[in-house]
């Protein structure tokens, strides 16, 4: 524990905690009842709580500790760069080494001509960026009308006013005058929940259509962008049918209309791939990174772009820009990040030992008699809880029960799951070994058991 706490019981720290943080996406009142869990340290893919504990984080965090902790390497780069240059500013015609040598590494990782890179400190801060930058590149090449950005229902974009308007979440939509203008949701390829008598490949196709009926209707000269995930993240991992991105692109092509693919959870290895457009088949013009970009080690993000779109946008003065954009420190740390993946074939290790490990150990739940719906792709994995498999049907209070089995009883077996509606998530870091994933799933099974 660090020195400002490692003197508190953990009794006094949450009643700190209760009287003056407060917490995001969460109910305060609540966490203060129970009393929020200290986490003082981690290791790999372990976490140690204030009592002593050893979790193992399923989670990743919040989907970002790709390398996993403890990565002192990280810790130095950071150190370095902080006594070298620990800011200066990318505006103004000024840039920073770390920030030259980041925007280059990605442009040599992302896939195509997506060779251009713009540095933000967030996943929300990265999509604002990309909603006021479609819509300039459009304003540019005189079709000013080209407003308008289509999203799916049950998307997740982050939290900022802009970002959370892309976002399909309608339970953030109900303050705050959002969604903003000119952002128009459309149905998500979600089969098992939605999908009704039709196939996946049939479900597939018809929610990409969708995406074509609203062109239909608005008219392409209206239409800005279209930004969806390669995969769903905390929408509950929806991994859609094989029909689905080739429809995507198909009709992005036909109209002219950019493609953002938000990366942000799928980016940096978590599918088995560098990109999650890379294992889906997506051919993006924009993309959204953050998150595994530095492994979560220091706040970074990126919209990287084609060098289309960058023609365009290099042209004039784009007016926009956070002070930490291009932040030296955080480029150096996501570099490092990087080199680690890369040297130590991390992604290889996803794609041939841990994720088939990973596919065989989460599948072998679906003998649990609530657990219907089991999908995994790479390192990122959702099971539907259901009463009654045959008819895919709901608990008529998710919250109680899958919200329980995912958070009360993991956290007793000391694991941290996710609970989206009905459906359990997992995205652990992506050094976890073959033995981890059996301890992952003998605490899932027990978090299981223990509620039925
Ligand atoms: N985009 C996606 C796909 C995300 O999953 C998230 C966060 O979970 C965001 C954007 C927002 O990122 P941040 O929380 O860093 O603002």
């Amino acid at each position: 524990m660090n020195k400002i706490t490692n003197h508190l019981p953990t009794a006094e720290l949450q009643a700190l905690d209760a009287a003056h943080h407060m917490h995001p996406f969460s109910c305060n009142d609540e966490i203060a009842k129970k009393g929020a869990r200290v986490i003082t340290r981690a290791d790999g893919v372990f976490l140690t709580d204030s009592d002593g504990n050893e979790i193992l984080d399923a989670m990743a965090g919040l989907w970002c500790v790709n390398i996993g902790y403890g990565r002192d390497e990280l810790a130095e780069a950071a150190a370095r760069q902080m006594r070298e240059l620990p800011y200066y500013n990318t505006f103004f015609q000024t840039t920073t080494a770390p920030t030259i040598a980041l925007a280059q590494k990605l442009a040599e990782l992302a896939p195509g001509d997506l060779n251009h890179v713009f540095f933000g400190n967030s996943g929300s801060d990265a999509n604002d960026t990309n909603i006021r930058l479609v819509r300039t590149y459009w304003a540019w090449k005189g079709q000013p009308e080209r407003t308008i950005i289509v999203a799916r229902k049950n998307a997740y974009h982050g939290s900022s006013v802009g970002s959370g308007s892309l976002g399909g979440m309608a339970y953030m939509h109900d303050v705050n005058s959002m969604p903003i203008p000119d952002i128009v949701h459309i149905d998500q390829p979600h089969w098992w929940a939605e999908g009704g008598d039709s196939t996946p490949e049939e479900f597939g196709l018809q929610t990409a259509r969708a995406l074509e009926a609203v062109i239909e209707e608005h008219g392409a000269e209206r239409i800005a962008a279209f930004i969806g995930e390669p995969i769903q993240g905390a929408g509950g991992v929806i991994i859609p049918p094989e029909t689905y991105w080739p429809e995507i692109q198909r009709i992005c092509r036909k109209y002219d209309i950019l493609l953002i693919a938000d990366e942000v959870i799928c980016g940096f290895g978590r599918t088995g791939n560098w990109f999650g457009s890379q294992t889906l088949g997506i051919e993006p013009d924009v993309m959204t990174v953050a998150k595994g970009l530095s492994s979560g080690y220091q706040p970074i993000s990126a919209s990287i772009v084609s060098d289309k779109v960058a023609k365009v946008m290099d042209g004039s003065d784009f007016f926009h820009g956070y002070t930490y954009s291009g932040h030296p420190v955080a480029c150096a740390v996501a570099l490092e990040n990087l080199r680690i993946l890369e040297d130590e074939n991390i992604i290889d290790h996803v794609r041939n030992v841990a994720a088939p490990a990973m596919k065989a150990a989460w599948e072998s739940l679906s003998d649990h008699p609530i657990v219907g719906d089991t999908r995994i792709e790479g390192l990122m994995g959702s099971l539907a809880l259901t009463p009654d498999k045959t008819t895919r049907a709901k608990f008529a209070t998710p919250e109680g029960t899958v919200g329980l089995i995912c958070r009360e009883n993991s956290f007793a077996n000391n694991l941290v799951m996710r609970h989206v509606g009905d459906r359990m998530v997992i995205s652990p870091p992506l050094v976890i070994t073959p033995d981890e994933i059996k301890i992952l799933i003998t605490r899932a099974r027990k978090a299981l058991d223990d509620t039925y």
